[in-house]
């Protein structure tokens, strides 16, 4: 029986959702809720926006026509500021009000800001949202000053395009090492080296203090154990945090995700959670989790979409894996690769174009890696990654990390975490509401 489908956001989960549901139903009305103002984009791709590899234009990975020939109505700019599950419907921040049957609730992460005093004005930002991808374009001017809070992923993506755009760049990270999620101590060594080759200040185990500006209006950085220095663009990349609030008065989160069961829903009944936002299953089993990486996203996006069709399908468990390449050198990991007692470690690296390479076996199944050096190195993440994704057991470690052995069944076609197709370049105009 056709229904009310409405999905909150409009990145990489709920257009996954969005494109599976339709191919199911047809008849149904849904309702896509955004509160930014553009179709869908990609996040992943706006480091290399800023590194001016990607023109403007590709960030789009669908255009208004994609809407319209999927029958969405579609709400850019609305936000959405309560669910009221027992009236099922959705309370927009301008007062209206949308009915739903069923509800996907796609709204991503959002940044945290610490409590540093002064970390405020138009030079400071966070890379997260186009617009302030935009923003950071405008201040990345040859010879300024960037100070970047963090030394995470995304920050760390940021420092390479501000240093590539000839920024002087300083890094300031609380903890004692770079990437504490991404890579393993010796891993964080090595890109370390890189970092510092490029030109880039980095210093770990440092406090930012606190910003003010000076008599001329510039901004003064105070950190702990460094002289005062001046930024004229300021990156903080301190964190995200789940986008879990909608649904706070009916499921426990504690602000760490909403939790999923296998098909994507909820503790509510005919309400769904995928991407960012959602804790679910994981490959290998143990406690739920939120992988907030692309690929989980559409994954999630696509079991919930069929499930809200009413299709009955179950998410096998997304995997962590970073893959970018940044300060010249490709770093990727996968799973698990932090050694647990009982564990049997692989060190390879005099394969060609690796610097770095540690797989992580259990039982003879891998269970996570490293790899640092050339493109090689996510080459050879992705030639172990359907074994950890598969629990399948190893017999020759090194053939599979050379490529020379490949599953039965198991395709060595592997799509990274870039999003796939990216349109051509796509008018402005039909961009934006
Ligand atoms: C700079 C950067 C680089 C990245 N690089 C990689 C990478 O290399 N590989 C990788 O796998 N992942 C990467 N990621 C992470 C990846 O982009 C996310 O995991 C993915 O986008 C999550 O998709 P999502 O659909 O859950 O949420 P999002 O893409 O964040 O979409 C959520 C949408 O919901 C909207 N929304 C939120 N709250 C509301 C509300 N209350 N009402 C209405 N709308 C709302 C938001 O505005 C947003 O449009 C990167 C992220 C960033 C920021």
């Amino acid at each position: 029986m056709p229904r009310h489908v409405a999905i909150v956001g409009n990145g990489a989960a709920a257009i996954s959702a969005l494109e599976t549901f339709r191919a199911h139903d047809r008849e149904s009305r849904v309702t896509v809720v955004s509160g930014e103002p553009c179709a869908a984009y990609s996040r992943v791709l706006l480091p290399y926006f800023l590194r001016r590899k990607v023109p403007y234009a590709h960030l789009f990975i669908r255009d208004a026509a994609f809407y319209r020939d999927l029958d969405v109505d579609l709400l850019l700019g609305s936000t959405v500021e309560r669910v009221d599950v027992g009236a099922r419907r959705l309370e927009l921040a301008n007062g209206g009000t949308i009915p739903f049957d069923r509800l996907l609730l796609a709204p991503g992460s959002s940044p945290v800001r610490p409590p540093i005093p002064g970390l405020e004005g138009p030079e400071v930002h966070h890379l997260w949202r186009i617009d302030e991808a935009g923003h950071l374009d405008r201040l990345f001017r040859e010879g300024a000053r960037a100070l970047v809070i963090g030394a995470g992923f995304v920050s760390l993506q940021a420092a390479w395009a501000a240093r590539q755009r000839g920024l002087a760049v300083t890094v300031i990270e609380l903890a004692e090492r770079i990437l504490p999620t991404v890579l393993d101590e010796e891993g964080a060594h090595i890109l370390q080296a890189s970092i510092l080759a490029s030109g880039v200040d980095l210093h770990t185990n440092t406090r930012t203090e606190g910003l003010a500006r000076d008599e001329q209006g510039v901004l003064r950085v105070s950190a702990e154990g460094l002289p005062h220095f001046a930024a004229d663009v300021v990156i903080v990349g301190t964190g995200v945090r789940p986008n879990d609030h909608l649904l706070a008065d009916h499921v426990e989160t504690a602000r760490r995700g909403i939790a999923v069961d296998d098909t994507m829903q909820t503790a509510v009944e005919g309400v769904y959670a995928a991407g960012d936002v959602a804790r679910g299953p994981i490959v290998g089993g143990g406690p739920r989790a939120i992988h907030a990486l692309w690929p989980t996203a559409v994954e999630q996006g696509k079991i919930a979409g069929a499930n809200l069709a009413g299709a009955r399908v179950a998410y096998t468990g997304s995997l962590s894996m970073n893959v970018t390449e940044m300060f010249g050198v490709t770093v990727a990991s996968l799973g698990r690769f932090a050694a647990e007692e009982g564990d049997t470690v692989y060190r390879m690296d005099t394969l060609p174009g690796i610097r770095y390479l540690k797989v992580v076996l259990r039982e003879g199944v891998p269970v996570g890696a490293i790899a640092l050096g050339g493109p090689e190195a996510a080459r050879a993440l992705g030639y172990v990654r359907p074994y950890v994704r598969r629990r399948a057991p190893v017999a020759d470690v090194e053939a599979v990390m050379a490529g020379t052995h490949v599953a039965r069944g198991v395709t060595r076609a592997w799509a990274g975490t870039r999003p796939g197709p990216v349109n051509e370049p796509i008018r402005e105009r039909d961009l934006c509401a």
